[in-house]
């Protein structure tokens, strides 16, 4: 069960893209531990909120922080400020990201592929990051793939690669960004299978974005529902899903069931 601690913090979070305000003064918090779903129509602003925590965007203004004082980055007055807390500089919470197109380095084995952030961003030795791998990969299903290319395999198996990879840099934050969206539908079973069995095997906060409204039922504490970049309604799945009170949601939910 998640704690009551926030990990996770957007306050008075502001997103443009020019003039398009994508999130417009967003404010939520993440429990440590907790899974959370996004659910909304395209381009409510889903994806923004974790490729803002992942740092693939900057903030237009507002704060966002991950762990308890690890600040991640803040801007005010037009000036971003990353905030480095050098007491907590070595405990600073690791994201890990996992992608709807994989992004897997296509010119890498997929054991090189899993161990080149541990060398190279955590300094791992080569031995121990080859371990660390081999035992990830037989988590996600993909041992006798170690060697293979991305490109031989199929997409289900790639992105298996994709989230082994992403917990070998031990992620306290897991971002799920529609992971399924580009598979073929009989490739769906074997990916979500696999972060079932982290969600239950691990205490790793994991913010999900994600068509597979079952899966937000199987895996979320709770789920937010988002139009136009602001939070609609919010609630454990079986509310939300079984007795929405919100009439946008009640579209949604109607729109993709
Ligand atoms: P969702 O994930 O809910 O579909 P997104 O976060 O992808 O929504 O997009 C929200 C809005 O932000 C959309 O209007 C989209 O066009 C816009 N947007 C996202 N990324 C960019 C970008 N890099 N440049 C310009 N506009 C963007």
């Amino acid at each position: 069960m998640p704690e009551n601690t926030p990990h996770i913090e957007f306050r008075d979070v502001i997103k443009r893209f020019g003039n398009n305000t994508v999130l417009d003064n967003l404010n939520f918090t993440v429990s440590r531990g907790e899974r959370v779903t996004l659910i909304g129509p395209s381009g409510s602003g889903k994806t923004t909120i974790l490729r803002l925590l992942m740092t693939l965007e900057e903030l237009t203004d507002g704060y966002i922080y991950v762990g308890e004082q690890a600040l991640q980055y803040e801007q005010k007055d037009g000036k971003r400020v990353r905030v480095v807390d050098k007491q907590r500089r070595r405990t600073t919470t690791q994201v890990g990201m996992v992608f709807q197109h994989f992004n897997l380095f296509p010119n890498m084995s997929v054991l090189e592929n899993i161990i080149e952030a541990p060398i190279h961003v955590m300094g791992l030795p080569k031995a121990e990051a080859v371990t660390k791998a081999e035992g990830l990969l037989e988590k996600v299903g993909m041992g006798e793939k170690r060697d293979f290319n991305p490109s031989q395999l199929s997409g289900g198996q790639q992105q298996r690669v994709a989230i082994a990879r992403a917990l070998a840099m031990d992620p306290e934050v897991l971002l799920l960004d529609e992971v399924t969206s580009a598979l073929d539908p009989e490739l769906v079973g074997e990916v979500l299978g696999v972060l079932k069995d982290i969600a239950a095997e691990t205490d790793i906060s994991m913010l999900i974005v994600t068509h597979e409204m079952q899966f937000a039922r199987d895996v979320s504490d709770r789920v937010m529902m988002f139009d136009q970049g602001s939070i609609v309604e919010e609630g454990k799945p079986e509310k939300i899903f079984s007795e929405p009170e919100n009439q946008r949601t009640r579209d949604f939910l109607r729109a993709v069931l």
